[in-house]
């Protein structure tokens, strides 16, 4: 588990002026790398770091003095555009960086002239997807969800009772995860129709699925287990994560090998991966309400039960194209805490998926599945919402949503903060819904 270090003090200031914001996600505090260029340009990509309303641009930082020697090759591998080496590379260089970054950006730092010019205001650059994701896992760790979810399906018997021993997953698909800002196409599919007979046509059932994306740091080798004590070791970072969902494509679709085509046909992630160093403040034990049971050795630790959970805040927002034509602002759906909604943590899953010798590999995407919380108003989906189509969302000026609509955009936030602590942000991961390609 990261430890807390001088990066973390609450009183650290930038001398980029609008980092210092107590409201903002990107303080000197926090530091999340991404993947951008100057919109619009055909420049290369390449790795920048946020730091208020600006973005470091590490290209050309790298070639300014100051630096540590031992950091030259990481920061040769951020300016190329390459986040998979740094993410691969071991926990101690990791730290190094972020400390060399903390460093430079702080109020009274001798890279400040240097640096300057290497910011870029973050309006007027594009991001890509942060680094090369090889394979992605989706998870199902929000209790709530997975109990609200099997009410609609199995009312007498909502959690299956491997639910509380596995963290369950499945494989998703790494090629159609899209960054923040990609419009997402209405997939077409089988929908159940008539005597079992499908039909294809367009999902009438097009969901959200509020998620964190936990980003693979040091891979393993085949057959070689990540063990739950070096587990926190392995992760570098967190992102917001949207797994969109086709309701009724997935009803018809799901048994008996689970979701296919309800799911991979787009996951969109913010463009800001927060360290696991930047979360070490926001760090809670994992505990199980009273009566479960404890999780099988090899997903336990003393380090896991004392500090394994992340404290995040999360949201989504939804803006119609009716609130758009009437100047109206977006409409919060849902609101909770990810400490409240995760039934396992961030190690867990790393533990749990390498137990069979199953290789991770730097830059792989676990998602968490669906972050509910346990009151009305916290679900991280509208299946949750409107109890499966049944009770639609009543929405300003008169509308209503029992799933989305083509031009609606959804929007997910998320941020830590605590007493004593500075307030550290993960920006917004959004998405707007495209109609359905023609039928040809
Ligand atoms: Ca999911």
């Amino acid at each position: 588990m990261s430890a807390l270090n001088e990066t973390h003090d609450p009183a650290l200031r930038s001398w980029v002026a609008s980092s210092n914001d107590a409201a903002g996600d990107f303080p000197i505090q926090n530091l999340p790398y991404g993947r951008f260029r100057r919109a619009g340009s055909s420049e290369p990509w390449r790795i920048g770091v946020a730091i208020g309303d600006q973005v470091l641009d590490l290209r050309a930082a790298q070639a300014q003095p100051g630096w540590p020697t031992p950091l030259q090759a990481p920061l040769a591998a951020l300016a190329a555009g390459d986040l998979n080496r740094v993410m691969g590379s071991d926990k101690a260089t990791r730290v190094a960086l972020r400390g060399a970054l903390s460093a430079a950006l702080r109020e009274g730092s001798a890279q400040a002239a240097s640096l300057a010019a290497c910011l870029l205001p973050q309006a007027d650059i594009e991001l890509a997807v942060p680094c090369h994701i090889g394979d992605y896992t989706d998870f199902y760790t929000g209790i709530h969800h997975a109990t609200t979810v099997g009410k609609l399906f199995r009312p007498d018997n909502p959690l299956l009772p491997n639910y509380r021993w596995v963290p369950i997953g499945y494989h998703g698909r790494g090629s159609s995860i899209v960054v923040s800002g990609t419009p997402i196409r209405r997939p077409v599919g089988q929908l159940k129709g008539a005597d079992d007979r499908p039909l294809l046509m367009p999902t009438r059932r097009l969901d959200h699925e509020l998620e964190l994306g936990f980003l693979i740091g040091p891979g393993n080798s085949l057959g070689e287990p990540i063990g739950i004590a070096d587990a926190e070791n392995h992760l570098f970072g967190v992102t917001l994560l949207n797994d969109w969902s086709a309701r009724d494509i997935q009803a018809w679709e799901y048994q008996p090998l689970g979701p296919f085509l309800s799911k991979n046909f787009a996951s969109s992630i913010s463009p800001w991966v927060v360290t696991m160093e930047a979360l070490a403040p926001f760090r809670s034990p994992f505990v199980r309400p009273e009566g479960d049971p404890a999780p099988l050795p090899y997903l336990d630790s003393a380090a896991n039960r004392a500090a394994g959970a992340l404290d995040i805040q999360l949201e989504v927002w939804l803006h119609t194209p009716a609130m758009r034509r009437a100047g109206q602002p977006a409409v919060r759906l849902s609101q909770g805490s990810v400490r409240e909604a995760a039934y396992w943590t961030a190690a867990q899953l790393v533990a749990h998926h390498t137990i069979n010798g199953c290789n991770l590999q730097a830059g792989d995407l676990l998602g968490s599945g669906t972050l509910s919380g346990p009151r009305p108003g916290e679900a991280g989906s509208l299946l949750e919402l409107t109890l499966g189509g049944k009770q639609p969302v009543a929405l300003p000026g008169g509308e209503t949503r029992e799933f989305l609509q083509d031009g609606d955009m959804i929007t997910l936030r998320g941020w830590c903060e605590r007493p004593g602590v500075r307030r550290i942000g993960f920006g917004i991961c959004s998405g707007t819904v495209l109609p359905a390609a023609a039928a040809n």
